[in-house]
């Protein structure tokens, strides 16, 4: 596996890959690896086959968080990360700083913008002002620089899914995204390198984000009608709300495709939920 720090080294490459009608792989990360990013290496490879290339990259994105967010302690393990990668079979690891994404040039600060206007507005949007317009300008940065046929991402983040579709699909990208499903442990809490945050206290109810998935489709597959998303949103903040320590930021019913809110929920309504757990914020999604 080769390691690679520069936008210029990482470009020449892709170039050479290119040329040589040499199919590419995607997988971006934030690092402080799991069996979720795995999942999606794994994919990238049955993807691109044995003859295409695979790219990980691991960049912490100031761009993408608020400031008053966990920016400066995200966790982080490169050299966990870089064994995990070359065991997996990934052929190059992008591993940039913020001078080679957001370098200055001596003339003022990085100016210019990515902003989805449509999927992007509510629920992690509306919780996280800016979070998307720095997703997806990394995203595009990155799609530029690795130029890959593929990206592959996860569904636990199911908006940023939405979000960089919609993206690639109003910009032109010529890259096809593949969206994983959602890894989780034994007991049903999603895998976050933001688990690692969590007390042992607070890690014995982070299960009951899955739980509160689980309820709403037990309700929703027993109701002979659709239903009220109001009663239901009331019933599942109760539900997760009511666990010691939790305090419910959003729970939204959308339609999956478009993401815009529903007022009724049936089979097949997509439910998505943000919970912080002391100070750590966990979200989950899942279709009813
Ligand atoms: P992150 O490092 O958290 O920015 O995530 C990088 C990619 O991995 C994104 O496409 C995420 O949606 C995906 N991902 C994160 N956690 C999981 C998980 N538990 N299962 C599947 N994909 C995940």
């Amino acid at each position: 596996m080769r390691i690679v720090t520069t936008v210029s080294a990482m470009r020449r490459q892709a170039r050479r890959w290119r040329q040589s009608g040499i199919r590419v792989g995607f997988v971006p990360t934030m690092g402080c690896l799991h069996e979720g990013h795995l999942s999606l290496i794994e994919r990238a490879r049955k993807a691109v086959g044995a003859c295409g290339k695979v790219v990980a990259s691991v960049y912490v994105n100031p761009a993408q968080f608020g400031p008053f967010e966990d920016y400066s302690r995200y966790p982080r393990d490169l050299e966990r990360d870089i064994s995990l990668t070359r065991a997996a079979g990934v052929d190059v690891l992008f591993v940039p700083d913020d001078r080679e994404m957001y370098p200055t040039n001596g003339d003022g600060s990085f100016s210019t913008y990515v902003i989805e206007d449509s999927v992007a507005a509510g629920m992690e949007g509306a919780s996280r002002p800016h979070h998307f317009r720095g997703v997806t300008t990394v995203v595009a940065k990155l799609f530029n620089i690795v130029l890959p046929d593929i990206a592959i991402f996860g569904r636990k983040d199911y908006q940023q899914t939405a979000v960089v579709r919609r993206m690639v699909r109003d910009l032109d990208f010529p890259i096809r995204v593949i969206v994983g499903p959602t890894v989780r442990e034994r007991d049903g809490l999603a895998m976050s390198s933001r688990n690692r945050y969590l007390s042992v206290q607070e890690r014995e109810r982070a299960p009951a984000m899955f739980e509160t998935i689980r309820l709403a489709r037990e309700v929703v597959r027993k109701a002979s009608a659709p239903l009220s998303a109001g009663q239901l949103r009331r019933r599942l903040i109760q539900f997760l709300g009511g666990q010691p320590g939790v305090r419910v930021d959003y729970v939204a019913f959308f339609d999956p495709d478009s993401l815009r809110v529903v007022q009724r929920v049936r089979r097949g309504t997509h439910l998505a939920l943000a919970a912080f757990f002391g100070k750590t914020r966990l979200i989950d999604n899942g279709r009813l």
